[in-house]
């Protein structure tokens, strides 16, 4: 057989360990993994001496096709995930319109074909009133589902009642439900606390979204999925280690659920927030070193299972406001073109974690539990070619110019990074290269969540 293309004398990482072997790609796939030296046929070879072959990070939490043009489009944000080495983004329901209807589903599946340099998926959301939808969505592919537990800009609030009902739904279907946890009225109150005396700062934004207002709604989420037990849960985007803990134990104790953390919970801290400004600003919040050092923990021992980046723009006049108005801020930080680097940073080479957890925590793990493996997240024969070409030690600046985002800020700006992506591959073609973006808009392909 004469392969399309050889990646040769790499270090080929996966989630089970590294090896030196070359790959070989023919439409697409990878069509065999060789002993090094071995030889064969190709039409293009690429050398891949002292670099490090990753398989294709997957982001689960992307907010890129929310329909607002001043935020983010589909377009920006894949090319940012190329660039960052993320090969396959999957786009939370808070659009405009919501993703709640198999009409906006293909609304949303239509623009994603027209636009993306990577391969894309759907998530459909699950909120009041819009239950009968669920089933033509898990259908078309769209089988993760997105509840909020307090209040959210544009995004309707999922109560419990509503939420323990569709988590049955979906899980007889066989999906997922994933929820942003927080307890709305314990922070509400807090808010207007701090209104009341005037304090709309940055520690007032903080002082009112403590730790205990997430655990709580973790534990009560916690609660509500075993009554649904069929249903997979998600906790997405956790930020405070007292909820890893939580969802440690409710994993011993047999209940089917994942929870993801995002660079920003572990490469940020309040101090960095303070020094950034609404650049920083999400929700939750960012928390402090000691919280960012034992979430840490949690990431390398396996208790948190996935890497998510939670890329939510906003424009630049919504994110940088005056100090004392830090209330006005939008929440929502940027993230798909630093995610991998923080955690090669932060993760890789400050604490020790090994390339095998990375490969699982940003795309093994995440193609299992959102029904996209062996299709992805592999590199065994038969899955599709999506890798980066990694020179571990490489040092570089965080530029903001440099990202591809729509609105080019990102809290790491200014930021040394160690570890640089080189190339990224999709199904076998260069999408990104040094950070430039070869592929055209488009390129990019569905791909539907099976998790049956
Ligand atoms: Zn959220
Ligand atoms: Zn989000």
């Amino acid at each position: 057989m004469v392969f399309d293309l050889l990646v040769e004398n790499g270090r080929l990482v996966s989630e089970g360990g590294i090896v030196e072997a070359n790959l070989a790609i023919k439409d697409g796939q990878v069509a065999a993994v060789l002993a090094p030296g071995a030889t064969v046929e190709a039409r293009m070879r690429l050398d891949a001496t002292g670099k490090f072959v990753m398989p294709g990070a997957i982001d689960p939490h992307t907010h890129g096709g929310h329909g607002d043009p001043d935020r983010e489009t589909l377009l920006n944000a894949s090319m940012a995930a190329a660039a960052g080495g993320i090969t396959t983004i999957l786009d939370q329901p808070l659009s405009n319109p919501s993703t709640v209807t198999i009409a906006a589903f293909e609304k949303k599946l239509a623009e994603g074909s027209k636009s993306c340099v990577v391969d894309f998926g759907i998530w459909g959301g699950l909120i009041p009133g819009h239950l009968q939808n669920l089933k033509a969505m898990y259908d078309a592919g769209a089988q993760a589902f997105k509840s909020f537990m307090c209040r959210c800009s544009n995004y309707p609030m999922t109560d419990d009642g509503t939420l323990l009902k569709g988590m049955r739904v979906i899980g007889d279907l066989g999906g997922l439900v994933a929820v942003h946890a927080e307890n709305d009225t314990l922070i509400a109150q807090l808010v207007e606390d701090y209104a009341r005396k005037g304090k709309r700062d940055v520690e007032a934004f903080l002082g009112s979204h403590p730790a205990y207002t997430e655990l709580e709604a973790i534990l009560r989420f916690i609660f509500i999925a075993e009554q649904a037990p069929r249903c997979r849960a998600h906790i997405v985007h956790m930020s405070i280690p007292e909820g890893a803990a939580a969802v440690a134990q409710a994993k011993a104790e047999g209940l089917n659920i994942s929870v993801e953390t995002c660079p920003q919970y572990l490469g940020l801290t309040e101090d960095d927030l303070r020094r950034v400004g609404g650049i920083a600003k999400c929700d939750p919040p960012v928390r402090s070193r000691e919280a960012v050092d034992e979430l840490w923990e949690f990431v390398i021992d396996g208790t948190i299972d996935i890497l998510a980046s939670d890329h939510s723009p906003h424009p630049f006049d919504k994110k940088v406001v005056p100090e004392a108005e830090f209330w006005k801020a939008g929440e929502g930080v940027t993230g798909l073109q630093t995610m991998v680097p923080v955690a090669l940073t932060e993760g890789v080479h400050k604490r020790g974690m090994s390339l095998s957890r990375l490969a699982a925590i940003s795309s093994t793990n995440v193609a299992q539990r959102f029904g996209l493996y062996p299709r992805k997240g592999t590199l065994g024969v038969g899955s599709d070619a999506d890798f980066y070409l990694l020179d571990l030690d490489r040092e570089w600046v965080c530029r903001a110019q440099d990202m591809h985002y729509l609105n080019k800020h990102t809290p790491f700006d200014g930021r040394t990074f160690r570890g640089l992506i080189e190339k990224t591959f999709v199904r076998g073609k260069l999408v990104s290269d040094q950070g430039a973006i070869v592929a055209g808009p488009g390129s990019g392909r569905f791909v539907p969540m099976r998790m049956n």
